[in-house]
């Protein structure tokens, strides 16, 4: 049997009606690593060295930002901050040879066009790493592996998938990334077949929702039932890219 530590979670999260619960899970392992980031992790020389080396990406600073201990973000940013400057230092050379670099008016310099894209490279590298990221990415690959090894040995697990309304997008591709790896071909077929099937009825199903969504904007439709449209547009944008990351604060 896969560790309960991760099999737990999963069912957990399969008790909640929702349009992905493994959003779910993913938003409460979210809200705990930002947790951790700013908490035991300030303790944790080894963590530090890794957020200093990669920091985080707009959307986490942002969530990071919100939250209440801003002595611990001061911290992280300032040495984060003092990376950045250590690794863009080194371009200095290549600046001072642009600067001199001579060239007409219709010619390209060189040494200017080494260094513009030396220092578009280097800001890019800065700019695309986040250890937000990279340890929820790594541990919901690790959810994707235990819900496939429940989906094909516990048949309560498989019923209660089979009862869910589907998945995101984003975690279909997950589970379909991960099918391979985690079943022996005959199980995954049939299990990537089955998520398949399901996931093409859901879409329809959310797709007759936001449509009578659409709908009661024509005064002739004012007296139709809502009946689960309601909130399709929020629940239509979770379908297709996932939960809407902004409730750091409301759900706190
Ligand atoms: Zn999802
Ligand atoms: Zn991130």
């Amino acid at each position: 049997m896969k560790e309960q530590i991760y099999t737990i979670p999963v069912n957990e999260v399969y008790d909640i009606d929702c349009e992905c619960p493994l959003c779910e899970l993913e938003k409460k392992l979210e809200r705990e690593t930002l947790d951790y980031t700013l908490g035991a992790a300030m303790m944790e020389p080894d963590f530090r060295i890794e957020s200093n080396e990669k920091g985080f990406c707009n959307h986490h600073y942002s969530m990071l930002f919100d939250m209440s201990n801003k002595l611990a973000l001061s911290l992280v940013l300032d040495t984060h901050l003092e990376e950045i400057r250590n690794k863009l230092q080194k371009l200095t050379k290549s600046a001072k040879a642009a600067e001199n670099s001579k060239g007409g008016l219709f010619k390209k310099s060189s040494a200017a066009a080494d260094f513009a894209s030396e220092l578009s490279s280097s800001i890019s590298k800065l700019d695309s790493s986040c250890i937000v990221c990279e340890k929820i990415n790594k541990t919901m690959e690790r959810y994707a592996d235990v819900l496939l090894y429940m989906w094909a040995n516990d048949s309560v697990f498989k019923e209660k998938f089979e009862k869910s309304k589907g998945l995101c997008l984003k975690h279909a591709k997950l589970l379909c990334d991960n099918a391979l790896k985690s079943l022996n071909s005959g199980r995954a077929g049939e299990f990537l077949s089955y998520m398949y099937t399901k996931e093409m009825s859901e879409l329809e199903r959310i797709q007759e929702d936001i449509h009578k969504f659409t709908l009661k904007f024509d005064y002739r439709n004012k007296d139709m039932e809502w009946g689960t449209a309601k909130d399709a547009p929020i629940r239509t944008i979770e379908k297709i890219s996932g939960y809407i990351k902004n409730d750091y604060e409301s759900e706190n």
